[in-house]
């Protein structure tokens, strides 16, 4: 995506914290060390001024007024998604529907896509390491379709076991989904080499890239899959942001999941017909300042490279895995050979809930919990972890804030 020529010399992360006015703030009386990204990353200065330009210059609703202003909001919102098409490399802008987030993704793949074609005894596979948001909307539509939800199997280092994957492509898998990361793991899964498999065998692939897109160029006719969902909040864009790129021939062949306004072509009570994708998807009023403010997002990554983000990343994440682990008693979760910069961990004798609780109080934000993945909670046995999620803009001076916080609340828990 970015050419090694505009990839900086080195990563000035100080001039990129300075685009992020809320990195500057303290919490509880402390520098604020902001790791909870995987949940949701903080806004550049160009994302906040793009949104507030929007309202104060150019606010109207989209396609439904030829004057000006309703001109500019339209223009402003179309430019998104072309801006977002070059940015997965999606062969088509028509193959982009804007969503509110993942979820709202994968919830119209599920009631669009896969419930007209659901019978008895047919199947939706996803995997152990997946967010509910790839679990739960198949299995709603399963269970209405007489279906059943498979999920492939991982190992104890926290990847995808793909033999097994591959295996239970059977002939009534009628829809495989997978994460392109997972966010509680970190883990990269070999999207290519499922898809090319579920090309081979003729079942369309879904991957939920919302850990991806924030840490690494997509290109989804690289990939070779047939759905591709994200969420703009974890990738510097406003909450209620989304994606979901799918294949033209799938769009052309699903029907509509929201009705309103928007997404028809003609009304009438004898029979309503409906626009061509992608407006087909998307009834209602979006979120236009939202995706205003998405389309800074991406000037704001490709400004920086994903090469130099990567790098920079990863890092961040050998330096903080190597420094978690010289805490005794203190054990990673999730140790795949190829990681983005996630870490979940537990720690011998402390709740991981009392662990982020005291962390918050010497300004360490991170998640503790189940991270929205129940089975991959029970594959481990664990009913939550501790997780440092990393972005670009942390420095290895909040690593080591992190671990001096962490080892000064361990103490007070023993
Ligand atoms: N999938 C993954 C891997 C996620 O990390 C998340 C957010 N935690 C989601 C799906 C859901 O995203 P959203 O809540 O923005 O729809």
């Amino acid at each position: 995506m970015t050419s090694a020529t505009s990839m900086p010399a080195t990563f000035d992360v100080q001039r990129v914290r300075a685009d992020f006015p809320l990195l500057a703030r303290s919490v509880h009386g402390k520098p604020l060390v902001y790791l909870d990204n995987a949940n949701t990353s903080q806004k550049p200065l160009a994302v906040i001024e793009a949104m507030n330009t929007h309202y104060r210059e150019h606010n109207a609703n989209v396609s439904r007024a030829v004057h000006q202003l309703g001109e500019e909001a339209t223009a402003a919102y179309e430019g998104t998604r072309d801006k977002l098409a070059r940015f997965i490399n999606a062969p088509s802008r028509n193959e982009l529907i804007l969503t509110s987030g993942t979820t709202q993704a994968t919830n119209l793949v599920a009631y669009s896509y896969a419930l007209p074609r659901l019978k008895p005894g047919d199947a939706i596979l996803t995997t152990v390491m997946e967010h509910h948001a790839n679990i739960v909307p198949w299995q709603l539509v399963a269970a209405r379709g007489g279906a059943t939800v498979k999920a492939a199997p991982i190992s104890e280092r926290g990847e995808l076991i793909v033999e097994k994957y591959l295996d239970m492509l059977t002939p009534e898998v009628k829809l495989a989904c997978v994460t392109h990361v997972s966010n509680v793991l970190g883990t990269v899964n070999p999207v290519r080499e499922i898809a090319k498999e579920c090309r081979r065998r003729g079942i369309p692939l879904l991957v939920d890239g919302s850990q991806a897109v924030p840490h690494r160029p997509v290109d989804v006719q690289a990939l070779g899959c047939d759905f591709y969902a994200f969420t703009g909040h974890k990738m510097l864009a406003p909450t209620g942001t989304g994606a979901l790129w799918a294949r033209r021939e799938h769009l052309e062949a699903m029907p509509p999941f929201f009705g309103g306004g928007e997404m028809i072509r003609e009304v009438r009570f004898s029979g309503t017909t409906f626009a061509a994708p992608p407006h087909k998807f998307e009834a209602g009023t979006p979120n236009i300042a939202g995706f205003v403010g998405m389309a800074a997002a991406i000037d704001y990554y490709q400004s920086l490279g994903f090469e130099a983000i990567h790098a920079w990343e990863q890092q961040l994440l050998a330096y903080a895995t190597e420094r978690l682990r010289e805490i005794p008693g203190l054990r990673i979760v999730g140790e795949a050979a190829e990681k983005e910069p996630v870490i979940s961990f537990l720690i011998d004798g402390a709740q991981a809930t009392d662990l982020a609780t005291l962390l918050d109080l010497e300004g360490v934000a991170v998640r503790s919990g189940h991270h929205c993945a129940h089975p991959l909670m029970q594959f481990y046995g664990v009913p939550s972890t501790l997780r440092a999620s990393l972005a670009f803009y942390n420095t290895r001076e909040e690593i080591d804030a992190f671990i001096a916080a962490l080892l000064k609340v361990r103490q007070l828990l023993r």
